[in-house]
């Protein structure tokens, strides 16, 4: 029987490198179309509370995919951290996310440049919290867990929101029951 030992799945178009300015990171090694899949994020559903018993460096890489209960999905350890992990946050990203687990591109990306998304598209939660260095006129110094709540980015990219949150804002996505 086939053994299937990646938890994500990362476009072919994508390397992982250790060379940037930031240290490591996503760059495109062939161009990339607007909209184009990128990366679809698995791993293990746990809970909040068995997440922040993970080991410190895998708590960099959940993906909340339920609020009500508090569920996230990734990586139970070290050795099952994928390429496809090691996306940085930047406060203008270049890609967004479609779901909970898929990243799109949100335009043209040309070969060379960093693929990354702003953190505050994913979560509710209070964790993930960081000071940014991604040098965008429009950084936001510090990176917190809820700063989806910020009206400007709601403005800005709520369209690329996680579905998670796009169901919390007024007049986005939300369940509908078809009859
Ligand atoms: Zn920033």
């Amino acid at each position: 029987m086939k053994s299937f030992s990646k938890l994500n799945w990362l476009n072919p178009k994508i390397n992982l490198s250790d060379n940037l300015p930031c240290g490591r990171g996503q760059v495109a090694s062939e161009a990339i179309k607007t909209e184009e899949v990128l990366v679809i994020f698995g791993g293990h559903v746990m809970t909040m509370e068995e997440f922040f018993t993970l080991p410190p460096k895998i708590q960099e890489f959940p993906y909340q995919i339920s609020e009500d209960p508090d569920l996230v999905l990734g990586p139970a350890n070290l050795d099952e951290l994928h390429n496809g992990e090691f996306f940085n946050h930047s406060c203008d990203p270049n890609t967004g996310f479609k779901s909970e687990i898929c990243l799109v591109a949100m335009r043209d990306i040309y070969v060379g440049e960093e693929l990354t998304f702003d953190y505050a598209m994913c979560t509710t939660g209070n964790f993930g919290n960081m000071d940014c260095h991604c040098g965008s006129v429009n950084c936001r110094g510090y990176i917190k867990g809820d700063d989806w709540k910020i009206a400007e980015l709601q403005q800005n990219i709520a369209g690329i929101f996680s579905l998670i949150l796009k169901r919390k804002l007024p007049g986005c996505w939300r369940y509908e029951i078809v009859s």
